[in-house]
């Protein structure tokens, strides 16, 4: 039965609507959080700095003293003791005195600023045991002061639910002491690719047989996403076999990916797998180029995606339909590429339907690949592409010049 194709929305509305976010949490270490979701928010029980601290190294003192100081009638303190990062001084400061403070250092009691070391003489001792500095000028209250909780305050919101701990909120994490953070469970994703002419990197090429690109293309995608696939496979093209292989898979995972056997050949086999499962089509063929016999079903209300075999086919789904499905499992909003308008740098001789092409985008314009070198079964030419073009239906060439939707990679 031929299906009619649906536009790649409602595609992926499909998708979407037919997977649950991971709803599973589990309370890891801070040295495990990056790259997790956060999954519930993280106040602050501390403030940062959680002392008012020296930005500088210098004197501090109080600024009261040296209310009167000028270059004509400086004002002499009295050094009275060191203190270094990481030290606390504890005695309260008493007038004209100072202490000499490194960067990080705690403001001593008594003192509310604190001047730079090269702007005071010292006139008595040496950097070592300073004894009297001259201040020759007047300074506020509070000047090179960083008062506590500056940075952030007990109580703040660190990380709010649902949100991707980067290495920035991994910094922020740790400024507050947080040791440890409730996530979000990883998805578990199967990856196989199916073909009876696919064999691995490695093996002798036999008459007839291709180097499997999709796993690696795949994986590669989803380890660079931080989502690396939890099972996957090479499966031949029998259905009693990868039939047998997805009923376990299932069991195991949150959504299925899979790489050929989905167009109209004979050896298309998930028109075969699906039945032998009980598991629901939702649609097959989508009304784009490249990989429109992409399919997707359920299985054990499992989602799989099933996608065509060609490399660039494979590539482009992926982007246009994994990764979506991967972004609603996770709410990983990272995931959401950035769209936006450029100017074609070369011509697309051919029209017809919706296209997305590999691109290399710089300076707002859009370079293709040379013609000849579009087809869904090349890969090669997409090395230093950066981005998808997608060619809205046509019913002439598009031409240099023309403004195009790119999606960046
Ligand atoms: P299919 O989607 O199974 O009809 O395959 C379409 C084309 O893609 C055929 O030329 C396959 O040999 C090729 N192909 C399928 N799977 C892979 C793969 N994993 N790696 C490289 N090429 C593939
Ligand atoms: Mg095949």
């Amino acid at each position: 039965m031929r299906k009619t194709e649906i536009q790649l929305e409602e595609a992926v509305g499909l998708i979407v609507e037919n997977i649950q976010p991971v709803a599973d949490v589990e309370t890891v270490s801070l040295s495990e959080a990056m790259g997790r979701i956060g999954a519930r928010a993280v106040y602050s029980g501390t403030d940062n700095p959680p002392f008012a601290r020296s930005p500088l190294d210098g004197y501090a003192f109080f600024s009261e003293d040296v209310k009167n100081a000028s270059g004509k009638k400086p004002v002499k303190l009295q050094v009275v003791g060191t203190v270094f990062a990481g030290e606390w001084w504890n005695k309260k400061l008493g007038s004209n005195e100072a202490v000499r403070i490194m960067t990080g250092a705690a403001i001593p009691p008594g003192a509310d600023c604190v001047v730079r070391q090269e702007d005071v003489i010292l006139t008595e001792g040496n950097l070592e045991k300073p004894a009297y500095v001259e201040i020759n000028r007047a300074m506020g209250a509070y000047e090179n002061y960083c008062f506590q909780g500056e940075d952030l305050k007990k109580g703040d919101l660190l990380l709010e639910e649902g949100r991707y701990i980067g290495w920035v909120e991994m910094g922020i994490l740790a400024s507050a002491g947080i040791c440890q953070v409730l996530v979000y469970r990883r998805p578990r994703i199967a990856l196989y690719v199916t073909g009876d002419e696919l064999c691995f990197p490695g093996q002798r090429l036999q008459p007839g047989k291709i180097y499997d690109s999709n796993y690696w293309l795949l994986s590669g995608r989803m380890k660079e996403m931080g989502y690396p696939p939890a099972i996957a496979g090479l499966l031949p093209d029998e259905p009693e076999v990868v039939a047998e292989e997805l009923k376990k898979a299932v069991e195991k995972v949150d959504l299925v990916v899979t790489t050929g056997g989905v167009s109209v050949g004979a050896k298309d086999i998930f028109h075969q797998v699906l039945p032998l499962l009980g598991a629901k089509q939702i649609f097959w063929r989508v009304r784009m180029k490249p990989g429109t016999p992409a399919m997707f079903s359920l299985y054990q209300d499992i989602p799989m995606l099933h996608l065509s075999g060609n490399p660039f086919a494979a590539a482009v789904t992926f982007e246009l339909m994994a990764v979506p499905a991967i972004e609603r499992l996770t709410g990983d909003e990272r995931l959401n590429r950035k769209r936006i308008r450029a100017v074609l740098a070369s011509d697309f001789n051919k029209s017809g339907g919706r296209r997305f092409l590999r691109g290399c985008l710089k300076d707002g314009l859009v370079m293709l690949p040379s013609a000849g070198k579009h087809a869904s079964g090349m890969l090669f030419s997409m090395a230093g592409c950066n981005c998808l073009v997608e060619i809205p239906p046509s019913k002439v060439p598009v031409t240099a010049g023309h403004l195009v939707d790119v999606i960046l990679l």
